[in-house]
């Protein structure tokens, strides 16, 4: 699987994703960035990226400085370049944001048979974690979970192996 930074629009498109340009970043001059929000996926890409596909829209700038007015080509974009609707067109870009809500979840998932356990993100890609920071996140998901777990000595802060004494510090 692609890691999420690799995804181009034209593998979402080959998917057979529906896509809109919407309305991005007012610059100083040109107007508003064109950019592309593609169905079910989270984000957006800056519209440049279509440039290389020969039946690309060529609109890179809503060149306007009122932002309702530049919503308003957007839409009109779709309906007369993408056989889109502004209902469809909005049903997109709502899907779009579901999917970046998805994707800031993190899940925790347990192996049943070994008990590891590990993180994901939205994109159900595994989210690495230095160990310190795995020891943290396991106490703490222990703690609200009330399931056992060692603590750290609060004079030195290596894991107690023994619940009174460290093996480091002499901590007693
Ligand atoms: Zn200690």
């Amino acid at each position: 699987m692609k890691r999420h930074e690799d995804i181009s629009v034209g593998d979402l498109l080959t998917e057979g994703r529906r896509f809109v340009l919407d309305v991005g970043e007012h610059h100083e001059g040109d107007g508003f960035r064109a950019i592309i929000v593609v169905e079910g996926y989270p984000g957006f890409f800056p519209s440049g990226e279509l440039s290389n596909r020969l039946d690309a829209p060529p609109v890179l700038w809503w060149a306007t400085d009122d932002k309702n007015e530049a919503q308003a080509m957007a839409y009109s974009h779709s309906e007369q370049i993408l056989g889109l609707s502004r209902k469809e067109h909005e049903a997109i870009i709502l899907s779009s944001i579901a999917a970046q809500q998805k994707a800031q979840r993190v899940q925790v998932k347990r192996d049943p048979d070994t008990g590891q356990v590990w993180l994901r993100n939205g994109y159900d890609q595994e989210i690495k974690l230095e160990e310190d920071d795995a020891i943290d996140l396991y106490q703490d998901l222990a703690r609200s979970m009330n399931l056992p777990f060692r603590e750290n000595c609060s004079e030195c802060g290596a894991i107690l192996n023994d619940e009174d004494k460290c093996e480091w510090c002499d901590y007693q």
